[in-house]
């Protein structure tokens, strides 16, 4: 990590909550502003890396957190967002990736953990800026009938425009930087989410499952990411089986 501090926007609008939150963050040596409606964020939010990252609550007083979430990433915003809601429905869920959110927690949430995944995005972001698009192995992909353009984060499937998260991009071209090669979820955690350790395994199944929605046609019997029973996924391009 660089010397520089890195900024964090925290978005939400009950008080004590965004007070705890910029009291801990600052604790971790982050630099913290606070805006308490969607419109005040997006004013803050004007230039393209105002911020490192932004922590940002579903529920807000104008508009909310998805709707912001989705202009940022239609105005070419890529800025990492990690996603608070109050609700568990897996429909919020679903919304909150599709709005092109990176990570998402429920409350109430530990603040260990919320750190930790400040932490994973701002590992990610310091290696998409530190590697030059040249060095990076695959820059645009093509299988199962998809074209998947990394530098210019831009996707199709079977003529349609999809539009992935940063993450799912990343997951998307370790895999292709390995394919045909067992990787296990260890692995993929620590090479695509920089994290190490137990208790995130489950994020990784997640994420293939997103990964089989946007590409597979048949997601539930997947031929390009496919599971190694015990071992981790494989990626096979041409999807054909061994
Ligand atoms: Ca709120």
């Amino acid at each position: 990590m660089s010397g520089e501090r890195r900024r964090l926007l925290v978005v939400e609008d009950e008080e004590h909550l965004a007070r705890g939150l910029k009291l801990n963050l600052e604790l971790e040596g982050y630099e913290v502003d606070v805006a308490s409606t969607a419109k005040e964020a997006g004013k803050r939010l004007l230039g393209p890396d105002a911020y490192d990252a932004i922590v940002l609550d579903v529920m807000l007083p104008d508009f909310d957190g998805f709707e912001l979430c989705g202009r940022l990433r239609k105005a070419g915003n890529f800025t990492p967002v990690i996603m608070l809601t109050a609700r568990s429905a897996a429909e919020d869920r679903v919304r909150g990736l599709e709005a092109g959110a990176d990570d998402y927690m429920v409350k109430p949430f530990s603040l260990d953990e919320l750190l930790a995944r400040v932490r994973s995005v701002l590992r990610r972001r310091a290696w998409e800026q530190e590697t030059a698009p040249a060095q990076r192995a695959t820059r645009r992909l093509e299988f199962a009938g998809a074209l998947v353009d990394f530098d210019r984060h831009e996707v199709t499937v079977r003529g349609e425009p999809r539009k992935l998260t940063q993450l799912e991009l990343d997951l998307l071209r370790y895999f292709a930087d390995n394919p045909r090669r067992v990787l296990s979820r260890s692995e993929l955690l620590e090479k695509v989410w920089k994290l190490r350790g137990q208790g995130y395994s489950r994020t990784v199944d997640n994420f293939i499952v997103r990964l089989r929605r946007h590409f597979e046609e048949d997601p539930s019997k997947p031929r390009f990411f496919v599971s190694v029973r015990g071992a981790g996924y494989k990626f096979i391009p041409d999807g054909q089986g061994d």
